[in-house]
Formats: C-alpha cells, sequence, structure tokens
C-alpha cells in the first residue's frame, strides 16, 4: 500500500512552487500520495517562511503539534527558508523532526527522507537546471521559476541567507515548462522570482545575452500561452523597455506588483534598495499614463531602524499620489543576519503599530474610492475557483478578483463580466450573453 503525504505550506508563491516540486518528486519518484489528514500521513511536511519573526515563532508550536497528533512511525520534515537558516538547531530544539531540508535543496527530498535526522540547507546549492517532476495545485494557471536566490542585499532581508546568490534558469527549460503547463489547460502562466526583471544575470551552465522583457516575450509566442503575470519585480530595474513591453504586449496581464517599502529616500539608501523616492514616482506614474486600467500593488515597512515622522510622511506621500490598489503593510521585523538588525536607532514599537494603523487606515478609505469607480465596467474574466453561495471567482487582467454565480462551467474559461457590486477586496458581476 502506498504511503500518505501531507503538506503545510507558509509563505509565498515561491514557496508554493518549491511544495508543488516537493509533491511532484515524491508522488512520482516515490510511493506516496497527498492526503488533508494529518492524522493519516505517514510523512508531515512544513514548508516554512521566514521573512517576518511571527512565522518561525509558528513553526516550533505547529511542528509540536504535528508531533502530539501523527499517526505511530510518521515522519516531520521541516523545508524552506526557516530550515536554511536555522538548519540543525531545528533538530536540537525538535528532536523528534525527521530531517531538514533548506529552500535552496528542495530536489534533494527523496534523498532526505531515507536518511534520518538529514540536515541539507546548502545555499550555494544549483538547481537551476534541475528537470522536477511535474505537479500543479491548479489545472488553470502555472507557476513557472525563472529564477532561484537574490542578489540583492537590502538590509532587512533574510532571503539571500536563505536562498543565496541569483542565478536564473535557461530560457528554454521555462519556455518548455510553460509550453507544457499551458498545453495541460494552464492558459496563465505566473513566472516567479525573487527579482524577476533582474533575470538574465547570471547562469551557470553558459552565457546568454539575455534579459526579463525578452523573455517575456519568448513566453507570449506560445499560441496556448493566454495571460501572463510575474512577481515580483524591482522598482530598480524598471527600465522603459521593460514599461513598453509590459504596456503593449495584450498577454501580460496589466496587474504590477511594485514593492516601495518606503517613500524616503533616506530610508531606501539605509535599506540600500537603490532607488529614491522620486525614481519610484517617476516609474508608477509612466505606468499609469501608458496603462490607464492598471493595477499597482506594493509592499511598505514602517518603523524601519531610523524612519522619523517626515520619513513617514514621504510614504503616506507616495502613497497617496500613487493610490496603490494594493498595498501589503508590515512593521519592521528585525531578522537573524541581516545588517538593520543591528543598526542602532530601531524605532519603539508603539510609535511603529500608530504608524502602521495610520497607513492600513488610510488605504482602506482609499479602497473604498477605488473599489466605486468599478461599477458598471465590463471585465475579462478566467474562471478559476468554486466559492460558497453557488459563486465561482476569477480574476481580471488587472488583477481583480470577480465572482459571479455560476457553476464549473465557467473554470478555465474567459468571460465578460458586468460589474455591478463593489468591495474593497473584491467584486461582483453578471456575467454578459
Ligand atoms: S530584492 Fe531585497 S527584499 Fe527582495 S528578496 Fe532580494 S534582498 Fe530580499
Amino acid at each position: 500500500m502506498g504511503k500518505k503525504l501531507y503538506i503545510e505550506t507558509l509563505g509565498c508563491a515561491m514557496n508554493v512552487r518549491d511544495s508543488e516540486h516537493i509533491i511532484a518528486e515524491l508522488t512520482q519518484k516515490e510511493d506516496f500520495s497527498l492526503t488533508d489528514r494529518l492524522e493519516e500521513a505517514d510523512l508531515i511536511l512544513i514548508n516554512t517562511c521566514s521573512v517576518r519573526e511571527k512565522p518561525v515563532h509558528k513553526l516550533f508550536s505547529e511542528i509540536g503539534y504535528f508531533n502530539k497528533k501523527k499517526k505511530e512511525g510518521a515522519k516531520i520534515g521541516v523545508c524552506g527558508c526557516t530550515a536554511s537558516h536555522l538548519g540543525e538547531e531545528i533538530i536540537k530544539k525538535a528532536p523528534y523532526v525527521s530531517f531538514v531540508l533548506g529552500a535552496r535543496n528542495v530536489s534533494k527530498i527523496t534523498e532526505v527522507i531515507k536518511k534520518p535526522k538529514a540536515v541539507e540547507v546548502d545555499i550555494d546549492y544549483d538547481e537551476s537546471t534541475y528537470a522536477f517532476s511535474d505537479f500543479r495545485s491548479s489545472p488553470y494557471k502555472a507557476f513557472v521559476n525563472i529564477s532561484i536566490g537574490c542578489d540583492k542585499k537590502c538590509t532587512f532581508c533574510i532571503v539571500p541567507n536563505t536562498r543565496g546568490e541569483e542565478i536564473s534558469i535557461p530560457p528554454e527549460l521555462i519556455v518548455q515548462e510553460a509550453r507544457k503547463a499551458a498545453k495541460n489547460g494552464a492558459k496563465e502562466v505566473f513566472l516567479l522570482g525573487q527579482n524577476v526583471n533582474n533575470y538574465g544575470r547570471r547562469f551557470s551552465d553558459k552565457e546568454r545575452n539575455i534579459d526579463f522583457t525578452d523573455l517575456l516575450k519568448m513566453v507570449s509566442e506560445i499560441e496556448e500561452v493566454k495571460r501572463i503575470r510575474f512577481t515580483s519585480p524591482h522598482p530598480l530595474h524598471m527600465d522603459d523597455r521593460f514599461l513598453e513591453e509590459f504596456a503593449n504586449n495584450p498577454k501580460i496581464c496589466k496587474s504590477m506588483h511594485m514593492p516601495l517599502q518606503s517613500g524616503s529616500t533616506r530610508i531606501l539608501r539605509a535599506m540600500k534598495r537603490g532607488y529614491t523616492k522620486e525614481w519610484f514616482l517617476d516609474r508608477a506614474m509612466k505606468l499609469r499614463e501608458m496603462v490607464p486600467d492598471v493595477h499597482i500593488s506594493t509592499d511598505i515597512i514602517v518603523g524601519f531602524p531610523g524612519e522619523s515622522d517626515e520619513d513617514f510622511v514621504d510614504t503616506i506621500d507616495v502613497v497617496q499620489k500613487v493610490g496603490f490598489e494594493q498595498i501589503f503593510s508590515f512593521k519592521y521585523s528585525p531578522r537573524p543576519l541581516t545588517p538593520a538588525k543591528d543598526y542602532p536607532n530601531q524605532v519603539d514599537d508603539a510609535v511603529a503599530s500608530k504608524r502602521l494603523s495610520y497607513l492600513q487606515d488610510l488605504h482602506l478609505s482609499m479602497l473604498d474610492t477605488i473599489s466605486q469607480k468599478e461599477l458598471g465596467k465590463v471585465y475579462e474574466v478566467y474562471f478559476e475557483e468554486l466559492k460558497p453561495g453557488g459563486y465561482v471567482a476569477g480574476r481580471s487582467s488587472n488583477n481583480w478578483i470577480i465572482k459571479v454565480k455560476g457553476s464549473e462551467e465557467l473554470l478555465g474559461k474567459f468571460v465578460n463580466v458586468k460589474i455591478t457590486k463593489t468591495g474593497r477586496l473584491s467584486l461582483e458581476g453578471e456575467v454578459l450573453a
């Protein structure tokens, strides 16, 4: 009889894709099948995130819970970014953990399940040309990695220490994977990397002269691919050629993530982000001018060491000028192995909390105005998911989540929808005949 695998995934889209790779390797090269019942699993995996402190704390309570609930003889493995940075410490602190597998070592999953107390966390390991087995959690959308690691050294970020230096995946492998996924029904391809528009910086097999804009053109030539999304681009690398391709290529979805982090040039310098407030505003405004319907989302950290009231006002200024459709905002969280955690001028937690609430309240009120303007508009929606209450949900090119009354017949289809009801995070509409 086959064995059962239970997997929990925390964090970003890269982790979701890593989990898909783990599932693919274990179900196709070993005798596993997926279960959503912890109690019946032979192997329990948690794919962790270490970008903020909270999920790291949560890890130990979570695996403690797994240990209590697991059936006799079941193994627990810890994977992902926290596995990379804590390594052996995890087994020391939680001896019932069978193995630790870093974010850059996913292809070794079939080995570590057989090696008691294995710790594979080499951040120099090169998986950029590894041919993973195939598994996708959605039949409609395919995540495709285009690079591993990150060469930036943002002073708040632990990722370069958990995912290592940046290596681009050869374009022919990316095109091959996108083509295969699209032929199997995934009309939307989601290109993933820590820093996608730095693509082409370094390959490990041979030199090539190609950048992210070239790659976008190549993927869009695949006939079965109807939509292309990507995350995350870096504001520094948003040159005119990239923005023009984004604006003019009809297959590229009109939704751009532009991680601002701070609106203050002084703080951006301390973060080593490589751009100024003015550069960010220039790129965002140019984008709005070129693509009037574009959605711009962002990440903002408040309370970074040294952030004064004036710096925070600069952030608010950018928020108001750009009118982001979505903001992922957080209080600065000091992370191990990062320079900013040792900066002397840490911001008082109460001050950071106040700034965060101000920012989030402001954005909620902006969202009311933004969403009201959607009433009566018509969007082409790609339907992907059944929702409770007889609804089906999908996304517009510019990333609105839109639901309509309907059934599975709509799944995987592009349908025009007229918006009849607005909300801050999603819209509701009627299918047009
Ligand atoms: S670009 Fe900066 S924030 Fe993004 S993963 Fe790299 S180091 Fe971290």
